[in-house]
């Protein structure tokens, strides 16, 4: 055996030797063992591992192993989310394919990840852009179509004049196409929705069951589903059709003194068509985004339609006005404006000097000036009539309720809106979609699935596939006349909805999913980044909610545990090319080997937390790793039964402080119980052989999550049976635990009349056993009854007697 700690030589060890036993390769067991699905998100295949990879993948890969040690099939399986836009752009750049550099770059990251000595069963690699997965991607479509749960609308979508192209939101710079640099418009066409809307409900209410899920991330999807409760109010027109508008302030509704319409709506278009000005402002809207945010910021800006509406209750007049910042894609596209009680309706009739009304105040009797500042609250109701003045916010709205009658309903409003899918895009999966002009839009015929992606070799401005006879023309599923395919693409974010349901199943080709599926949903552990807190996670929970309906999956949600990792910093900012802060982990796996990176991740702080890296840390990393192989090259091979000392209670106390940290994942503490334990056996004298053999024992197995090269070596070298990754995890002796001796001050009636040693932590009743049964102090309160007991733990026992 070599005496000095070789990286390499271990590192390769191990890694030949589970590639060769094919370790991490798992089946369904049927036997006891229990089943635990632990899964890192995949990653896009952008060539290059970085720091915040290595950190997710091993925090997977401790789980993993631990829970292996706990006796359960694990299976951990890896892929790749690899259609999307910066393949594209690079193949652009590099005027070479999207699928040969994709398909180059898996084979880098592969190699990279398997450095990292991951256990992860290879067997199972899905690439999202291979066409095993993705016609089944595309028959799933199919079945939503058949159910009607997608559908075909107009949609808004960036528009690059001078490339003629549609740009995808991070294409856009500055309002400029990224490469004409033309100023970007609006353009309306039709693409492919999921009606994610039909399981608002369910994705809300499911959150509640999920109490492995971080709240920060529960809340951020409840707040994106956006659940209300309002009324939908009728506003008669003069001239035209009644206006519905939905109001969660109905409390409020005596405060209107104008509504506001989207630009995109019927009633602008139609009033515009005699209005010069107004088509023109409608057109400037037109060109502006519409995304959320930007228009929380934007300036506020209108015209007045010239046009009236009725109040439902005081019967005025109400003029109604187009606003940019009203969304034709919430509610109805026109809004009840509240100038006194809405900051947004405030500004806006600041600007174009509307009318601002007080009718809620903070407390009964106190005004506030609405004329200054909008007054959002709720609170007490006036100046809206003697049937509503002096009622508080909550009892106005119900009674508003009633009052309007048949002119108002009760709403639940969602904010989630249907899920978009459709991209202009040439790197992605093609929608199995043909269009006739006799039959209309026609899903592909089953057995012609998968509609595959051309291999295209020089990709320009546009998506090459508009173009591409040979991909366009097909004949009509239906009726098998000339017509031509949809030549847009996923949303890649569909394919990463359903891969850990297919990771189960990988090489079915008969059928998406099969009851393997079963076995092994739903994950038991979800490792990734807090940035798909929203799109990913929700989507996925859709997807599970469908394919359970379609009886592919049993249960109800994807992901039971959720862990969201914290970033990796370095001098307290994000690690980015740009800023040239980039540790590379190749680097570091040559200098170190893979046990010092993964120990460094891993102990530099909670897996939650953001971790700051640090060079000092792995260069102690790599100092406690070389001084861990030089204890364990001594340590005894023969069998041997350890005896009990203080030293073997302190070994187990440590034990017990690392199982505790291992349940809940806070490998940081479980490293530094490790180096305890490493200090306190370096203490212990030579001649305690069983000891050091117990302690080395307890050093393997605890350690051989984070560390499972250096582990795995050593387990074979020392003659211990197996592998270390098989091994039991090391429990407990209770009866090594050292119980400390505390010395309490006894009181009798407030004196102190002597003290008591005792173990640590006694029950109240064995204290007070102790106390009475020492022979010393019974005289001072013999003859005299017990009244009241003061005990304050480990410290005094003050007895009043009288
Ligand atoms: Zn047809």
């Amino acid at each position: 055996m070599s005496t000095s700690f070789e990286a390499d030589r271990v590192d390769q060890l191990a890694q030949a030797y589970w590639a060769e036993h094919r370790t991490f390769e798992v089946k369904e067991d049927a036997s006891n063992k229990a089943k635990f699905y632990c899964l890192s998100m995949l990653p896009y295949p952008s060539g290059k591992l970085h720091m915040g990879h290595v950190r997710n993948y091993v925090i997977g890969d401790v789980i993993s192993r631990y829970q292996r040690m706990q006796g359960k099939n694990v299976l951990q399986p890896m892929g790749w989310d690899a259609f999307g836009l910066p393949a594209e752009n690079a193949a652009i750049k590099h005027q070479a394919s999207p699928a040969t550099w994709t398909y180059e770059n898996i084979a880098q990251m592969r190699a990279q990840l398997k450095r990292l000595g991951l256990g992860l069963d290879w067997s199972r690699e899905i690439a999202t852009c291979d066409d095993s997965y993705y016609r089944w991607e595309q028959w799933f479509f199919i079945q939503c179509m058949k159910k009607g749960l997608v559908y075909r609308k107009n949609s808004v979508v960036n528009w690059d004049p001078v490339d003629q192209t549609v740009l995808a939101n991070e294409q856009v710079v500055d309002g400029r196409g990224w490469r004409s640099g033309a100023l970007v418009e609006k353009k309306e066409i039709p693409q492919w929705f999921f009606k994610i809307t039909a399981y608002a409900e369910e994705l809300l209410s499911g959150l509640d069951g999920l109490p492995g899920w971080p709240e920060q991330v529960k809340t951020m999807q409840r707040n994106w589903i956006g659940k209300s409760e309002g009324l939908e109010i009728q506003f008669e027109v003069e001239g035209h059709d009644p206006l519905s508008i939905y109001t969660t302030r109905a409390d409020t509704l005596m405060g209107v003194t104008y509504l506001a319409v989207s630009p995109d709506h019927p009633l602008a278009k139609h009033v515009a068509k005699k209005h010069a000005a107004l088509a023109d402002f409608l057109e400037h809207c037109r060109k502006t985004s519409t995304m959320e945010s930007d228009l929380a910021t934007a300036e506020k800006l209108g015209m007045d339609l010239g046009i009236f509406a009725i109040h439902p209750l005081s019967q005025k007049k109400l003029p109604i006005w187009v606003a940019n910042f009203v969304l034709m894609e919430y509610g109805s596209g026109a809004v009840m404006s509240v100038p006194g009680h809405d900051e947004r309706d405030h500004e806006f009739a600041k600007k174009y000097d509307l009318p601002i009304l007080e009718v809620v105040r903070a407390k009964e009797g106190e005004a506030h000036d609405v004329q200054v500042q909008a007054y959002t609250a709720y609170g007490w109701i006036c100046h809206s009539g003697p049937e509503f003045d002096g009622l508080s916010s909550e009892a106005a709205k119900l009674k508003m309720a009633d009052f309007l009658k048949s002119r108002a309903h009760k709403k639940t409003h969602y904010r989630l809106r249907d899920w978009g899918v459709s991209r202009q895009r040439y790197w992605g999966t093609p929608i199995p979609v043909v269009y006739c002009d006799d039959c209309g839009a026609v899903p592909e015929r089953e057995e012609n699935l998968p509609v595959k992606l051309p291999q295209v070799e020089n990709l320009g401005a546009g998506n090459p596939l508009k173009t591409l006879q040979s991909f366009i023309d097909a004949p009509c599923p239906t009726c098998g006349k000339p017509a031509k395919r949809e030549t847009d693409t996923f949303d890649t974010f569909v394919e990463s909805s359903w891969y850990y349901a297919r990771y189960c199943s990988f090489d079915q080709t008969q059928s998406m999913l099969d009851e393997r599926a079963d076995y092994w949903l739903s994950v038991d552990q979800y490792i990734g980044g807090i940035e798909h807190a929203v799109m990913h996670l929700l989507y996925a929970r859709f997807f599970h909610k469908l394919m359970r309906d379609f009886g592919l999956v049993q249960s109800s949600e994807p992901f039971i545990n959720l862990l969201t990792q914290g970033m990796v910093l370095k001098d307290g900012t994000k690690m980015s090319k740009s800023k040239g802060n980039v540790v590379d982990p190749g680097a570091l796996i040559d200098r170190f080997g893979a046990d010092t990176v993964r120990l460094f991740s891993m102990f530099a702080a909670p897996p939650e937390q953001s971790l700051e890296w640090s060079d000092a840390g792995v260069e102690g990393a790599a100092r406690f790793i070389r001084k861990l192989w030089t204890y364990l090259q001594n340590c005894p091979r023969e069998k041997l039964d350890p005896l009990p000392s203080k030293a073997r209670g302190e070994l187990h106390q440590l034990l017990m402080k690392i199982n505790q940290d291992m349940n809940r994942y806070q490998f940081n503490t479980v490293v530094s119980g490790a180096m305890k334990i490493l200090n306190l056996l370096s203490e212990v004298p030579e001649t305690e052989r069983a000891l050091h053999q117990e302690g080395g024992k307890i050093l393997l197995c605890v350690l051989s999550p984070v560390i499972p090269h250096l582990t795995h070596v050593l387990w074979q070298e020392l003659g211990f049976p197996g592998l270390v990754l098989d091994a039991s995890w090391p429990c407990v002796d209770e009866r090594a635990l050292v119980l400390e001796e505390v010395t309490l001050a006894i009181q009798v009636n407030g004196k102190l009349r002597g003290t008591l040693t005792l173990k640590a932590n006694l029950s109240e009743e064995a204290l007070k056993q102790a106390v009475l049964n020492e022979a010393t102090l019974q005289k001072h309160w013999e003859g005299k009854s017990i009244r009241k007991w003061v005990i304050v733990q480990n410290r005094l026992v003050n007895i009043v007697v009288g």
